[in-house]
């Protein structure tokens, strides 16, 4: 599948998930942007290097996924997005009488309600080009639910609901929407709530780990960031052109339980 000549914004994507379906969309030859709300020379290092690995254009624009506007203007910045990816997202684990409201309104701003703005930007330049994909990374938890994630499964769920309903409102146009929701996968992300986990469940970093993440994954093993790249490309490819409105899972079994 070659994605030669195709502009791919990736949200989020200094770090984690979002960094690896860049770096797998900038090998299959997309020219990237990668995004998030910092600025630092290393954000900017990390284009370059994708630029020299593949031979892409590969940029970084900076823009903050909590704020309408900054989700807005990045697609606006980027001048052009055939392939859309709505990855950017937080987490906070706490029960939901003590969930701190900040951190609720955070989450559904960064994890959902972006992913709004950026369609909304988007869907016009995919139009007048003919042709788009979106590809929102969802995630188990907006198939099923944990304790102590309220927001976090409030806005996947979401995400997954606007996936279906834009699917609906472009399914006689070239350009398809669908969520891929990954099982756990050891980014940073997850890294910083194992703490929290540790703390709700009184267990050892090695037990949440086993016990408590991977204990929902039946085969016992974290997805990789390749293999959601490699997701998305298949999504972005020919053969998923009638595929539009669901939901792929890379959960190793985890929603099949
Ligand atoms: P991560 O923390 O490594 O990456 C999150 C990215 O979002 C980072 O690049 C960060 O800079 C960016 N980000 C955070 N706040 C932002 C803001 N206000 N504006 C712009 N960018 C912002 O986490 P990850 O695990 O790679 O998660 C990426 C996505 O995948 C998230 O939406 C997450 O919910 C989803 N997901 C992750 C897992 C997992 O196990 N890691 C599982 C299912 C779904």
């Amino acid at each position: 599948m070659s994605l030669s000549g195709k502009t791919a914004i990736i949200t989020g994507s200094n770090s984690g998930i979002g960094l690896g379906v860049a770096r797998e969309l900038a090998k299959a030859g997309a020219n990237v942007v990668l995004n998030s709300f910092t600025d630092r020379d290393e954000d900017h290092a990390l284009a370059a290097e994708i630029s020299k690995e593949t031979g892409t254009s590969a940029r970084y624009i900076k823009a903050d996924m909590s704020k309408g506007e900054e989700c807005r203007a990045l697609i606006e910045k980027a001048g052009a997005c055939d392939i859309l990816v709505n990855n950017a997202g937080i987490q906070h684990v706490a029960p939901v009488d003590q969930f701190p409201v900040e951190k609720w309104d955070a989450i559904i701003a960064i994890n959902m309600n972006s992913t709004f703005h950026t369609m909304a930007a988007a869907l016009p330049m995919m139009r007048k080009a003919g042709w788009g994909r979106i590809v929102n990374i969802a995630s188990a938890h907006g198939l099923t639910a944990s304790p102590f994630k309220a927001a976090y499964v409030a806005a996947k769920h979401g995400v997954v609901g606007m996936t279906k309903t834009v699917a609906l409102e472009t399914a006689q146009e070239p350009i398809t929407c669908n969520a891929i929701c990954p099982g756990y996968v050891l980014t940073p992300l997850v890294e910083a709530q194992i703490p929290g986990t540790m703390k709700e469940y009184n267990m050892s970093r090695e037990d949440v780990i086993k016990n408590v993440m991977l204990e929902r994954q039946p085969s016992k093993e974290f997805a990789t960031v390749e293999q959601l790249g490699g997701t998305a490309i298949f999504l972005c490819s020919d053969a998923a052109a009638q595929i539009t409105g669901t939901t792929i899972s890379v959960d190793g079994g985890w929603t099949a339980l």
